[in-house]
């Protein structure tokens, strides 16, 4: 696809059904007999549309358990505009990967310094797929950590569930900033139950990160050092890596006077 047709493609992945072309089992998705939990149903002679359990879902206020920051509102696959031929590489592989769920392989790791514009990719994915009516949620992987710890009873000596379950449940889950965290054992046992949890249960999980693979200079950690070898070796497997050059997008708000 040209790099003109990538930015101007709208996330219209499939005709809507009528409002009312609805059916009763919303509660027993992975059950459905018209698409046994893909959420896309074959249209004999016509192709696929999303399955009306998805669409009763989506009716049923499903955006909002998402749980995307408000900053990230203006956050579109429409206005990302690449800038190095790796940005293009990774807005066609997000929209890909936006499009075609659950026919995926793999789940992706977006990883390059800041500002180039991986959770802005990250958000775009979770808004196409909540579009279609798969449940998604969003992370920031440090917010995550301190919701977990601030759940922990010191009586039973667990976390609330209430705070973990639907991160291992979501069927796409986006944990943004993979790495940010100073990496103490607990980090690392709390990082690697989720995402042996997730991959054990064949489910997505979309990670950011601005640790690279190669260190650029000897006093930088890579992402290696940051979630140890064990879970980017899992990572390997779970996901494909996508790196994302470019300058800083912000210092492009930048309107302040320079002589
Ligand atoms: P990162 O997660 O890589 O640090 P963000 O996705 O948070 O970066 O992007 C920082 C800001 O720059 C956001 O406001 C985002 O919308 C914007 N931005 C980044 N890259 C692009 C781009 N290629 N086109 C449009 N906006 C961009």
């Amino acid at each position: 696809m040209s790099q003109e047709k990538v930015k101007d493609h709208k996330l219209k992945a499939v005709p809507k059904l009528p409002e009312t072309d609805t059916v009763e089992f919303e509660d027993k998705v992975g059950e459905c007999p018209l698409c046994y939990g893909t959420g896309m149903e074959i249209v004999p002679g016509k192709g696929a549309r999303i399955c009306s359990c998805r669409q009763l879902k989506k009716q049923t206020g499903q955006f909002e358990s998402v749980r995307l920051p408000k900053r990230y509102d203006g956050f579109h696959f429409h206005n990302y505009k690449p800038q190095t031929p790796s940005q293009t590489e990774a807005l066609k592989r997000s929209m890909s990967f936006a499009m075609e769920y659950p026919a995926v392989d793999q789940g992706l790791v977006l990883m390059g310094t800041v500002g180039v514009g991986k959770t802005h990719l990250a958000v775009s994915i979770l808004k196409g797929l909540t579009e279609r009516g798969f449940t998604c949620l969003f992370y920031e992987f440090s917010s995550l950590l301190k919701e977990i710890q601030d759940s922990y009873n010191p009586a039973t000596q667990s976390s609330e569930l209430s705070v973990l379950t639907p991160v291992l449940s979501a069927e796409v889950l986006v944990l943004d900033e993979l790495g940010a965290s100073k990496p103490t054992d607990w980090v690392r046992d709390t990082m690697t139950h989720i995402i042996n949890t997730r991959y054990n249960e064949k489910k997505f999980t979309i990670f950011t990160t601005n640790y690279l693979d190669e260190r650029p200079d000897a006093r930088e950690d890579v992402l290696e050092d940051r979630i140890g070898v064990r879970a980017r070796s899992r990572l390997y497997e779970m996901c494909k890596t996508v790196i994302i050059k470019g300058e800083d997008f912000r210092k492009t708000f930048d309107r302040s006077y320079r002589s």
